[in-house]
């Protein structure tokens, strides 16, 4: 863990939050319109929708995040080896012309109704936190969408840090450089850094 921290020292990434800034504003922006999220079960993070995939500094985050708050144990390592398991995460399969069949599952960190997500926002994917209701009082599917306008200007930040580090990271480690599913990606790295 303290050779990770390490290696993010060394590339001066701005932190988390700040990353993450024009994101959370346009959450509050959002949420002073009383778009936001409260009268729903969190469809967009059950297999209804969910196909969250991370790159390796979100893993990375989410892990040190885990970590810190005591939260990356036995228990937990297992019940994203058994999320795995259920919707067949490690199992791709190639569509035609390379693209990949999504495949959805429920997040192993959704606590169930209106309890919402147990990753602080600072810590949580960015697709996650732009993904938002477009209207007042959603309790269904399919009155929500992603801010992705708000991702590319995100991207267009802090894309080249971002990049840097997940390049050496991936390389030094022998990790894949794209995104995984959310319990896949977690692993992964846990397992990277233990050998
Ligand atoms: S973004 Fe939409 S689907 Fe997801 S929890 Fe909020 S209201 Fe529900
Ligand atoms: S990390 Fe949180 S917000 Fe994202 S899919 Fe999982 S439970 Fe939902």
């Amino acid at each position: 863990m303290e050779a990770l921290k390490q290696i993010m020292a060394q590339f001066n990434l701005d932190s988390s939050s700040h990353r993450r800034e024009p994101l959370l504003k346009r959450m509050e922006v959002d949420a002073s319109k009383n778009w936001d999220c409260k009268n729903c079960i969190g469809h967009c993070c059950t297999m209804i929708s969910n196909s969250m995939k991370i790159d390796v500094l979100e893993a990375v985050e989410m892990y040190v995040y885990l970590h810190e708050k005591g939260r990356w144990n036995d228990q937990l390592k297992k019940e994203l080896e058994e999320n795995v398991k259920t919707y067949r995460l490690d199992y791709e399969i190639v569509l035609s012309r390379g693209q990949e069949f999504r495949r959805t599952y429920t997040c192993p960190f959704y606590q169930g109704h209106n309890l919402g997500c147990s990753i602080d926002s600072s810590f949580k994917p960015y697709g996650c936190l732009a993904f938002n209701p477009d209207k007042k009082g959603v309790s269904e599917w399919g009155h929500c969408s992603s801010r992705s306008s708000v991702m590319e200007k995100r991207e267009d930040n802090f894309g080249k840090q971002e990049t840097a580090f997940i390049k050496f990271l991936c390389k030094k480690l022998n990790l894949p450089l794209e995104k995984k599913p959310i319990p896949i990606a977690l692993l992964n790295l846990h397992k990277a850094i233990e050998s």
